[in-house]
């Protein structure tokens, strides 16, 4: 379903990816963890283009860019582009949600106005899905009348009303109160047992153990570890794995 190859971005003369590779299956969570500028936000962010790396592949589905090759005519690069970012939905650290439009408003949005879904539709799909991350009853309410985890899972609905093929969440719990998080934690659970396919940046290294699939450990740009939880969890390999695991845990 993924397949990332060689995939590289520099900010000036700072290279934050140097050369990534993985691949995961359908159905597959793949939970990527690192210490703070290891690149795993530009590397969800390269993964739907939010910020297009200067090089390496990405496919998602049937969807593909060679961000180094891109098709040499503006609008087929643009064109190229918009189909792989449709192929996946972003939960933000910060839930983005329009702070004046109410909760139904703001699932229903790219639906709407970007898939161009007839709204009747789009709110009959927003209500179930509000309904299946625990939010029934709060269509008409404004994001800031809601707890902070409530809004992060309306984030959740929001980036699953676009029927995506794989569900990318950037640290969807670290700027939650520590008891609101395990409500968020639980719809992502709900969502890995449904068989989305997720790549998570997360420090919940419990959430980890319990539902990744594959676990990659970022550090200075690369996948310097890459298995199952077991694997890259209890039994890392390398010496700078161990020692990130042993300042977190
Ligand atoms: P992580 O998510 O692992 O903490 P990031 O991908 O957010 O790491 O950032 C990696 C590095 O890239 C950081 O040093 C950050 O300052 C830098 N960086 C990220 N985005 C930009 C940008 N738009 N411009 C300049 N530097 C950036």
């Amino acid at each position: 379903m993924i397949e990332v190859t060689g995939l590289r971005r520099a900010f000036g003369d700072r290279t934050v990816l140097d050369g990534i590779d993985f691949t995961a299956e359908r159905g597959c969570v793949t939970v990527v963890i690192g210490p703070s500028g290891s690149g795993k936000t530009t590397l969800l962010r390269g993964l739907n283009a939010l910020d297009a790396p200067d090089a390496g592949q990405v496919r998602i589905g049937d969807a593909a860019v060679d961000f180094g090759a891109l098709p040499s005519g503006r609008g087929e690069a643009r064109r190229a582009i918009a189909r792989l970012r449709a192929q996946s939905g972003m939960v933000f650290q910060n839930h983005n949600l329009f702070p004046h439009r109410t909760v139904l408003q703001n699932v229903t949005e790219g639906p709407v106005v970007v898939q161009g879904h007839a709204r009747a539709d789009a709110e009959r799909e927003a209500k179930e899905l509000l309904d299946r991350v625990g939010l029934a009853g709060t269509e008409d309410r404004f994001p800031f009348q809601l707890s902070g985890g409530q809004q992060q899972r309306v984030g959740i609905a929001r980036a699953l009303a676009l029927h995506p093929e794989i569900v990318l969440f950037d640290e969807p719990t670290s700027a939650l109160d520590p008891e609101l998080v395990g409500e968020v934690l639980a719809v992502m659970k709900q969502l890995a047992s449904e068989g989305w396919t997720m790549v998570v940046v997360t420090h919940e290294i419990r959430f980890a153990r319990q539902v990744a699939d594959q676990v990659l450990f970022l550090d200075g740009g690369v996948v310097a570890e890459r298995g199952s939880a077991e694997q890259v969890l209890e039994h890392p390999t390398q010496e700078r794995t161990q020692r990130f695991l042993t300042r977190i845990l």
